[in-house]
């Protein structure tokens, strides 16, 4: 009989492969931040929406009694990361951040790492960009006249954007041909280091595109594992001491 009771802040394909993998093991409910009208429903029981900070977070785990929490969120949902460090914490529940590896450079690459979306902005030279950062941080580009943008995105951006901006609603996995057919013509591609996926990578080494990466925010010191299996392994043990 499943024990354990584990929140899974998700939002990610390894949010849902783990609680696709937790099925019959724990109980588990996942946790979406509600920003997709049309999300991927993981296995379990789904709660949608923000806890209202750290206090909510920290009531939330008292009233539904959950025993252990994996923050399976997205590299760049840092806030939501610093958030659950501070309500387990205060709460005395165990938490456990299930984070991609990073990309890392190849032979081939031509890479320039900035610090911020912002920055990523700044160090564009005019010309045309292909957009993979998501809809949400899109403003901090909407400056620069001298480019012309192809931003991809799961949901439409809102205002404030580019001018001179062209949008295509597509969620992955992409091929690296059809990435490569995107890419064909363009001057530079513009991505977070979410890790993962790295058929845009691929297709900008193989025609040259020098690539702008914006390297992750930094997180709480919280114990962090790579994998889905490695979490399911830290789960087994809180499950024994509970
Ligand atoms: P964020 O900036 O770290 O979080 C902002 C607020 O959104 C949080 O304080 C929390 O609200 C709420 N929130 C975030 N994730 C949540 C979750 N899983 N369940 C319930 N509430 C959540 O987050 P974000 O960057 O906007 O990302 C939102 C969601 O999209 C996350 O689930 C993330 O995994 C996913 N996502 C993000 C990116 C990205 O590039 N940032 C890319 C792909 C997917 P309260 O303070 O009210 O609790």
């Amino acid at each position: 009989m499943p024990r354990l009771k584990v929140l899974i802040l998700g939002g990610t394909t390894e949010g849902r492969e783990l609680a696709a993998a937790c099925a019959g093991r724990f109980m588990t409910v996942s946790s979406l931040a509600g920003r997709t009208g049309s999300p991927i429903i993981p296995a379990g029981e789904l709660r949608i929406g923000g806890f209202g900070g750290p206090g909510g977070l920290a009531d939330y785990l008292r009233a539904s009694r959950i025993q252990a929490v994996v923050d399976a969120t997205h590299p760049f949902a840092a806030t939501m990361t610093e958030h659950a460090a501070a309500a387990t914490a205060a709460v005395g529940v165990p938490l456990l951040v299930l984070r991609r590896p990073g990309w890392i450079e190849q032979p081939g690459d031509d890479w320039q790492r900035v610090a911020t979306v912002g920055a990523a902005a700044a160090a564009l030279k005019p010309g045309r960009v292909f957009l993979t950062t998501g809809r949400q941080e899109i403003g901090a580009f909407a400056g620069r006249y001298d480019c012309s943008f192809l931003a991809r995105s799961v949901e439409p951006p809102v205002p404030p954007m580019p001018l001179n901006l062209e949008v295509l609603i597509d969620r992955g996995p992409f091929t690296v041909g059809g990435e490569k057919r995107l890419l064909a013509g363009m001057d530079v591609l513009v991505t977070k280091d979410s890790g993962g996926a790295d058929a845009k990578l691929v297709a900008a080494r193989e025609l040259s595109v020098p690539v702008i990466m914006i390297d992750r925010p930094a997180i709480p010191a919280v114990p962090t594992v790579a994998s889905v299996g490695d979490a399911i392994r830290w789960l087994n043990t809180i499950d024994l001491l509970v």
